[in-house]
């Protein structure tokens, strides 16, 4: 069971939790949880106000979230708890200070002290969580995502090495359950084999709960959020964007990958792995069924499942004459994005040409400069990949040409379809976004099959 930033946002949210805990005691669960909602944006704002030299602002960035820690451990535990509890709270974030006054002091910030700063988020939720449920009678024990998510080395965007986790979740999670606790662990963190703590990118404690449910084998994969599951698309673009019932993996999988922030794009795969179901669940409104998300999704009439958009890309367009006719011409460019690990998310080809997409604008002028040496290379920021996706399309004529002509008068830069068969991606200008998604929206998702909507 994970829940995310605004589920343990406050006292009220964690008691939420707690409830929601309580109510699934019977089946073992092991609960994940963000740090409070909004506190690692803080962290990162602490990190960077260290790194750029300005010590006080660091740390009057850290004495609010101390204090908000204090206040929610306050109304969560007894005066005899919290007395004990507020000097083991007090210990971290004198950890933080010290840690923040040195990075000030040397005005230069690493990635793997920024992912040092941002662990505390989840250290400290995941204790706080564990005393409020002991609080109430629960038996829960505080697991330290640092000795179970053990990750590779690249830090604030780390790679879980799963055979050691499985060890680990095996010789830590498995005695746990059997004597009847109920294990809490900070999402997000991890550490290297040698205990330096790392994260695996931003929105990542989904991931790390389905690592852990994969991991141990679990029968489901809860991930409790602030909205009644996984939506036609993101609500705050369209408020009409109704709930999906049930939806594959694959689909599912798409649409965390083109930017359904509901779900970390790496959620699925070790669920799809192991075959364990995930359910996308509202911690305000715990009744609602949420989005089941299962290997295979009963049939469905409407022609789409969702809508996603994600923005922040760039198109890199790669020109080389001479290269016609050559074989070679796309493992040497891809060879160059791979050198600089940068992923590629949407591609088109003509015989001299290449078009790309790709979402780490740091790393593109030493892509670019490299791709140089082969072609002409241009790249254009700001831009946005929309990605419509349902099993439906498979074997379906006729959709694209709906679908384009419904935003007949926005300009389309690349499209792509196929691969999967299951989406129709295509990118536009970033600022073009809202009204694509609205229009196509309204077009698709006006007359749904009440038997996987609603
Ligand atoms: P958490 O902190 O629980 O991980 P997130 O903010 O990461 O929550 O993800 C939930 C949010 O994702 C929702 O509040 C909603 O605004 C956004 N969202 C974007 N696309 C979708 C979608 N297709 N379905 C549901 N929510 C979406
Ligand atoms: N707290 C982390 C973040 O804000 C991870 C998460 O919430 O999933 O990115
Ligand atoms: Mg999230």
């Amino acid at each position: 069971m994970k829940f995310g930033g605004t589920s343990v946002e406050d006292a009220a949210a964690i008691t939420r939790a707690a409830k929601i805990v309580e109510s699934r005691l019977a089946e073992k669960p092991i609960v994940v949880v963000s740090a409070m909602a909004k506190v690692t944006d803080q962290l990162v704002a602490c990190a960077g106000a260290a790194g750029a030299g300005d010590r006080d602002q660091a740390l009057c960035i850290a004495r609010k979230l101390r204090e908000r820690h204090y206040t929610a451990a306050s109304e969560l535990l007894g005066t005899g708890v919290f007395t004990q509890f507020h000097s083991e709270l007090e210990a971290e974030f004198d950890a933080l200070d010290e840690l923040l006054r040195g990075v000030a002091a040397v005005g230069e910030l690493t990635p793997r002290t920024t992912d040092n700063i941002l662990s505390f988020g989840e250290r400290i939720s995941s204790q706080l969580c564990t005393a409020a449920f002991s609080a109430r009678g629960m038996n829960a024990t505080l697991v330290d995502a640092r000795q179970c998510i053990i990750t590779d080395d690249r830090h604030t965007r780390a790679t879980p090495l799963f055979p050691v986790i499985n060890d680990a979740l095996a010789d830590i999670m498995q005695p746990l359950l059997e004597r009847g606790r109920v294990p809490v662990m900070g999402g997000f963190i991890g550490a290297t084999k040698d205990g330096t703590p790392t994260t695996i990118g931003r929105g990542g404690s989904d991931f790390s709960a389905a690592i852990v449910g994969a991991g141990i084998a679990a029968t489901r994969i809860e991930i409790w959020t602030d909205v009644d599951g996984m939506k036609t698309t993101d609500p705050n673009l369209c408020p009409d964007a109704k709930r999906i019932k049930v939806i594959s993996f694959e689909e599912a999988a798409e649409l965390a990958y083109f930017g359904a922030k509901v779900l970390h794009p790496a959620t699925l795969l070790p669920a799809i792995q192991k075959n364990i179901p995930v359910q996308v669940l509202n911690s305000r409104n715990p009744q609602n069924e949420g989005t089941r998300i299962v290997a295979r999704a009963p049939a469905c009439k409407s022609a789409f499942k969702a809508i996603a958009a994600k923005k922040r890309i760039t198109i890199v367009d790669v020109v080389a004459t001479r290269m016609l006719g050559a074989h070679g011409f796309l493992k040497a460019i891809f060879d160059i994005f791979d050198k600089h690990r940068c992923a590629v998310d949407v591609v088109s080809t003509s015989e001299v040409s290449v078009s790309l997409t790709v979402d780490s604008n740091e790393a593109i002028p030493a892509i670019a400069a490299d791709l140089g040496k082969l072609a002409d290379v241009k790249y254009e920021g700001r831009k946005a990949i929309v990605c419509l996706v349902g099993e439906n399309l498979r074997g379906t004529s006729g959709i694209a040409a709906k679908v384009f002509s419904t935003i007949a008068d926005v300009n389309v830069r690349m499209i792509s379809q196929g691969a999967s068969e299951i989406n129709i991606t295509f990118v536009i200008e970033e600022d073009d976004v809202p009204r694509v998604v609205q229009r196509l929206h309204q077009a698709f998702f006006s007359e749904l099959d009440p038997a996987v909507f609603d």
